[in-house]
């Protein structure tokens, strides 16, 4: 049996409120305070609980900014009256979250520290954070109420977080419909219509079309957006639509025949509107363009990186087949180590070395780039086998790699020194 007689739903707007402190218990990092009444939302229903501070009635009163603005209590709580002696008695004590008692609508305040059994206090909600979880709420809201109306899917999962909410749909929509479910949410939102929080008796629930916890036992708490959605929720949201602000979907993932969006509403949304643009302004000085030719130069300068790529690997490949003309032809293996190579360019000089018939093995060695002290490899041969050197070259060198009998190639970790002695010992 739900209750729905905290503060936090007869009057979701109240930031500060007074009440007695009615347990205090240590728990493993911190304090788990009960009071008599709470403005604090308990996590649940994908909602975070709320934070704040709760203080003792006097020092609150004796303490009580001209301003009123600032919700955070100060350091100098903890510092005053103190030289050396006896700790003093804390005053304060910062909520880090309100969560769910054992008891239907009992709500346990986790703090850092504790307050005397019996004590006046004066609680203060964290307004910035409740506000944004009542945006993102209601959001959420209209965005599952218009998905549900349009395509019939219901809302399987929710989960608010700071980054997004994350809202799940047993049905895929595509990125298009999305995009208008979003427009529609945020039609919505302009229209500024009512929403109320009702408690309706089994009978008129009976009569009622709402989404979602139809076998739910006891009282049902629906929040009706005016026009847009009926759901069953115990969460907290504002009065109006138009106070959502915005709804900004960012991504959508489909799987399995369901739908994940992840969306911001509110203030967060428009952080991160404005974040983006800064973002985008970023790119377009970098690129000295206009915003809207970022994607454009972006898709050019990348073109222009893929041709020179292919032309630095022509002129590579140019000056490995000079470099081989020009070796003396041996009986012995050749080694040769270059300092800034890719592996396409130690199978080429391999294969040069091969064609122009300059040594019956040759083996080709430069660091991996960015590897920590990795260095690649390409070994051929005409005549032998290499497939059983390879294999024990990785066993010395910490290796691995492979390939067909006249052509291996790989990476080990070992040194220069170390490399060239095994090569020159197997190879003989
Ligand atoms: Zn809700």
């Amino acid at each position: 049996m739900e209750t729905f007689d905290e503060l936090y739903y007869t009057d979701p707007y109240a930031r500060e409120f007074d009440a007695h402190v009615t347990s205090c218990t240590p728990t493993d990092d911190g304090f788990a305070i009960e009071l008599d009444r709470t403005a604090f939302y308990p996590t649940g229903g994908g909602q975070p609980g709320d934070r704040g501070t709760i203080a003792l009635a006097d020092a609150a009163a004796a303490q009580a900014p001209a301003t009123g603005e600032k919700d955070e209590a100060t350091a100098a709580d903890a510092e005053s009256g103190s030289d050396g002696e006896a700790e003093p008695e804390p005053t304060l004590a910062h909520v880090r979250e309100a969560v769910p008692g054992a008891e239907p609508g009992q709500v346990v305040h986790l703090t850092d520290a504790p307050l005397p059994v019996g004590a006046a206090v004066h609680g203060k909600l964290d307004w910035t954070w409740r506000r944004d979880n009542m945006e993102a709420h209601t959001g959420e809201h209209i965005v599952s109420g218009i998905v549900h109306r349009l395509y019939g899917y219901n809302n399987i999962g929710f989960h608010m977080g700071e980054k997004c909410i994350e809202v799940d749909f047993d049905g895929t929509l595509t990125p298009e419909q999305a995009l208008d479910v979003e427009r529609r949410a945020n039609a919505a939102v302009r229209d500024n219509v009512k929403v109320k929080a009702l408690l309706p008796s089994p009978a008129e629930l009976e009569a009622m079309d709402y989404r979602s916890k139809k076998d739910h036992e006891g009282q049902i708490r629906v929040v009706v957006i005016d026009g847009v959605d009926s759901c069953a929720c115990c969460g907290t949201h504002v009065s109006t639509s138009g106070q959502v602000g915005l709804i900004k979907i960012l991504r959508i993932g489909t799987k399995k025949k369901k739908t994940r969006l992840e969306l911001l509403c509110g203030r967060r949304a428009l952080e991160l509107c404005e974040e983006r643009m800064d973002q985008l302004r970023d790119v377009s000085n970098f690129l000295s363009v206009a915003d809207e030719e970022v994607p454009e130069a972006v898709r050019r300068l990348s073109g222009e990186k893929d041709e020179l790529k292919h032309q630095l690997k022509a002129a590579n490949r140019k000056a490995i087949e000079q470099e081989v003309a020009t070796m003396p032809k041996q009986d012995g293996a050749l080694v040769s180590y270059r300092d800034a190579a890719d592996m396409d360019e130690l199978r080429y000089l391999c294969e040069c070395v091969m064609e122009k018939n300059v040594a019956p093995v040759v083996a080709a060695l430069s660091p991996m780039e960015g590897s920590d002290g990795r260095i690649n490899f390409a070994i051929s041969s005409a005549e032998l086998d290499l497939r059983p050197v390879c294999k024990e070259l990785n066993k010395r060198l910490d290796g691995r790699g492979g390939g067909k009998p006249n052509m291996v190639q790989g990476s080990w970790a070992t040194t220069r020194g170390q490399a060239e002695a095994a090569l020159k010992e197997l190879l003989a």
